[in-house]
């Protein structure tokens, strides 16, 4: 979310360094959501441990809905270092299998630039 729109064109971006920094911060937005993802079973066995003890959980889900919605929305503001477009947006929406960007096919795992012929 502290990201600003990268419209401007930027006297740094062809510095490698930089670019495989902000490949790196877009791979990990991504894994911050899909790690949200594999807690999902967590969550569930600890609202139904918490109903059983006849617990308020209405919190504990507003919690839980909000750190989702904040790395989802921490994710699809993040913008392609190559294209300048929304790395995991197409259309509306966020496409969490793929580690490419969705517009250029840039990947995060790689420092390599993918041209754009
Ligand atoms: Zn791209």
């Amino acid at each position: 979310m502290s990201q600003p729109p990268q419209e401007q064109p930027d006297p740094q971006k062809s510095n490698p360094a930089r670019l495989a920094k902000r490949l790196r911060r877009i791979g990990r937005a991504r894994t911050r959501l899909v790690v949200c993802f594999w807690t999902l079973p967590v969550y569930v066995v600890a609202i139904w441990v918490l109903l059983n003890n006849g617990r308020n959980i209405d919190s504990m889900m507003w919690i839980y809905m909000a750190v989702y919605a904040g790395f989802a929305i921490d994710m699809s503001m993040r913008h392609c270092p190559a294209c300048q477009k929304q790395f995991y947006v197409k259309s509306i929406f966020l496409n969490l299998l793929s580690k490419r960007c969705v517009h250029c096919g840039q990947s995060t795992t790689s420092s390599e630039f993918v041209s754009k012929d």
